[in-house]
């Protein structure tokens, strides 16, 4: 099944880390059919890890049979495809069912291969399930990062999916067991305790970005390279076509907007993939929001962004808006932020942590297309006062998010608990 360049390449005890990633593939095109912060996450991390030194392996589902199963970023780190259930995309809801083929694939995978992993790092709750039973088997810590807690996302749909019971005692579990859990901003933290558990070992690290990619730019050159004219203002989206990132109020707010009388404006919408695809009901639902507002001769939706391209669109935008519901991080308020574009929030979970009202964009209460207008007015109206806050933005997220930051503080984490788990190993239980 893999080729045998794959064995042998760790030993026992080498600096090496399983990330376990089901449903995001690390390697995936972003931005498209549920592909979003979590594999840039589990990627990035990933390959800032092996920078550091470390061998790391990242394991998914293969979700299409042309996929290659293992794919080699640098020596030190590669992306590998587990057979579990059928080689296409499943949403999420529906992968449970394949989790134990997941198990098997992985422990095989590890015969085969010579390597001994004395951490898995795990990423959304599915994979949770992964790590606890691998732990059943050998040897392991479990570190986790949530990346979405059902307790909070249950709260914020209509229609709770089947599965949702069962998402729901997996995350406790999990949070009760595992050695650590990574908690990406206070905010989670603080979900965790009051909708989960009280018990288990949170730490915070909070997720990245790329600070030499994002914002390597000026304004200028980026609109330039879009065709955009100096005099429009350009309000931005990107993300998943997903209702809970709420592009419905967005494209509402514009509706409202002052600027909608007074300027040049532009909106664009970036992200999602084509037509037949499962993101596709959602963008088709907001496209018929932006006709049945008369927005459509002013709306522009790009499609999917390629990463090449992002600095580029976010650098020509004078305001970048995260209208989620609900958000456990966010990385796209980030990535704005390093290209120096003020970014307008709504005032929810990891958003809150990253971005600060007033001097870094503005956070307005999630769902309220009225205060989304006028906080894109505000802005919109006072180049001066954009400026400075885009200024601002770029200084914060030097400061607290860049990705070798994050994976040096999850070396060290998993230092921790392989040095924790030999002490264990050598003290006799009597002492
Ligand atoms: N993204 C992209 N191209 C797109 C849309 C999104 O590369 O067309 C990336 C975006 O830059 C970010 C990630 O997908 O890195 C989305 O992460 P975020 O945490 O904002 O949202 P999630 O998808 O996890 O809900």
């Amino acid at each position: 099944m893999f080729s045998q360049e794959s064995k042998n390449m760790f030993s026992k005890n080498q600096k090496c880390i399983a990330l376990i990633s089901v449903h995001g593939d690390p390697s995936a095109e972003i931005g498209k059919e549920e592909a979003g912060g979590q594999n840039v996450y589990v990627r990035q991390v990933g390959e800032a890890l092996s920078r550091q030194g470390w061998q790391v392996d990242m394991f998914t589902r293969q979700a299409d049979s042309n996929q290659p199963t293992i794919v080699q970023h640098n020596d030190r780190c590669r992306t590998i495809r587990i057979t579990a259930g059928p080689q296409k995309f499943i949403p999420r809801d529906e992968l449970f069912e394949y989790l134990p083929a997941f198990v098997q694939g992985f422990l095989k995978f590890q015969r085969h291969s010579g390597t001994q992993y004395r951490v898995v790092h795990t990423n959304y709750w599915l994979s949770s399930w992964v790590g606890m039973q691998l732990k059943k088997a050998l040897s392991v810590s479990q570190v986790h990062t949530y990346h979405s807690l059902g307790a909070v996302k249950y709260q914020a749909i209509s229609t709770v999916p089947m599965i949702a019971s069962t998402r729901l005692d997996v995350e406790k579990t999990l949070l009760e067991t595992a050695e650590r859990v990574v908690a990406t901003s206070p905010q989670e933290k603080e979900h965790m305790r009051s909708l989960v558990s009280t018990k288990g070992n949170i730490d915070i690290i909070p997720c990245g970005t790329d600070i030499r990619h994002f914002g390597s730019m000026s304004k200028a050159e980026a609109r330039q390279a879009l065709g955009i004219a100096s005099d429009e203002k350009v309000v931005l989206y990107v993300g998943r076509f997903d209702p809970r990132k709420g592009i419905e109020t967005l494209v509402r707010a514009i509706g409202r907007s002052q600027a909608l009388g007074n300027e040049k404006l532009r909106l664009i919408i970036g992200g999602g993939s084509r037509p037949g695809q499962s993101d596709g009901i959602e963008r088709e639902r907001i496209e018929g929001i932006v006709a049945e507002l008369g927005l459509a001769g002013i709306t522009e939706f790009p499609g999917r962004l390629s990463p090449t391209v992002l600095p580029t669109y976010f650098g020509a935008a004078d305001v970048c808006v995260v209208p989620s519901h609900y958000e456990p991080f966010g990385l796209v308020a980030i990535e704005a932020m390093a290209c120096r574009t003020p970014v307008i929030a709504s005032d929810v979970g990891g958003l809150q942590f990253t971005v600060r009202s007033e001097e870094t964009g503005l956070l307005v209460p999630a769902r309220d297309d009225a205060a989304f207008a006028e906080a894109i007015d505000r802005i919109l109206s006072n180049p001066a006062w954009q400026q400075q806050l885009g200024l601002a933005a770029r200084k914060h997220v030097e400061e607290k998010f860049s990705w070798d930051g994050v994976a040096s503080q999850l070396g060290q984490l998993y230092l921790q608990l392989m040095q924790e788990s030999s002490q264990a190993e050598i003290t006799p239980v009597s002492a």
